[in-house]
């Protein structure tokens, strides 16, 4: 993986406190145009929000993320930085995918119904675009068969990968996954990480948290470990996961083994 250029995803110094807690104390990070980072850390350590900041979903307090070169949740006017007003922040987060645990489907929407409702929606693109892009997509992840079926008669493996699909539909820069695999069932733990695999292959650029370890080693291009809310380790999958340099990374994945 090359990584000249500019980066996709440019975080500085980023923090971030819920009333007391300083929960992101100074994170860098940056993601090339794509790359795929797997971001492991402990319960707590930050990973989650570090994405919600990254997605706008969290306003940091200090530092900066830039995605594609834009500045997020602020902007630079007159030589000062400004708060965006919500509305431009609902605009700028529609470039990124994010995908979470729980994939919180529309329970009275078709497979193919939740995957066209955004673009359709929100962008207003032309339905019977949206509904030929939306097919594809669910062929991509194997789901072709279950366009007309409701997320109750799917299983908890596909029911993520229809969220998979629903939120490339938007055709996101960027892709950020929040342990998309952590709530499945063992057994269906693989299919989605597959699905995954191949959009990593198709190039998409992607932010995986997870716990997956031989995900990380197979797919990743950079794994990165959080610990206490800043980036404590970063590296190839073989420097990071084979070679830790820092015992709180070593003492991390010895529970893996
Ligand atoms: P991780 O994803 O690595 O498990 P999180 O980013 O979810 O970690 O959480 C980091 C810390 O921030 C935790 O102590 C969590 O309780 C706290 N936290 C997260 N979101 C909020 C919030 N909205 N309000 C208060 N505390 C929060
Ligand atoms: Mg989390």
């Amino acid at each position: 993986m090359t990584t000249v250029g500019q980066p996709l995803v440019s975080a500085r110094g980023v923090r971030k406190q819920f009333g007391p807690l300083q929960v992101l104390k100074g994170v860098d990070l940056d993601v090339h145009p794509g790359e795929v980072v797997v971001i492991l850390g402990p319960s707590g350590s930050g990973k989650s929000t570090f994405l919600r900041c990254v997605n706008h979903l969290e306003r940091i307090d200090a530092g900066s993320i830039t995605v594609d070169g834009e500045l997020v949740g602020y902007e630079q006017r007159g030589g000062r930085i400004h708060r965006l007003p919500e509305r431009r922040i609902a605009r700028t987060r529609r470039q990124i995918g994010m995908v979470f645990q729980h994939f919180n489907l529309f329970p009275h929407l078709t497979v193919l119904g939740n995957v066209i409702e955004a673009p359709v929606g929100v962008l207003r693109e032309p339905k019977a675009e949206v509904v030929e892009r939306a097919r594809a997509l669910l062929d991509k992840v194997g789901l072709a068969d279950k366009a007309d079926s409701y997320p109750r008669q799917l299983s908890g493996g596909q029911q993520q990968r229809v969220a998979i699909a629903r939120a490339l539909a938007m055709r996101p820069k960027l892709m950020l996954f929040d342990e998309p695999t952590s709530a499945l069932d063992p057994e269906l733990v693989g299919e989605v990480l597959g699905t995954m695999r191949d959009l990593a292959a198709d190039g998409l650029t992607m932010v995986v948290v997870t716990h997956e370890i031989s995900f990380a080693r197979e797919v990743a291009d950079r794994v990165v470990f959080m610990d206490g809310g800043t980036i404590v380790e970063s590296g190839t999958p073989a420097e990071v996961l084979d070679r830790p340099a820092n015992p709180r990374t070593r003492a991390f994945l010895a529970r893996f083994l």
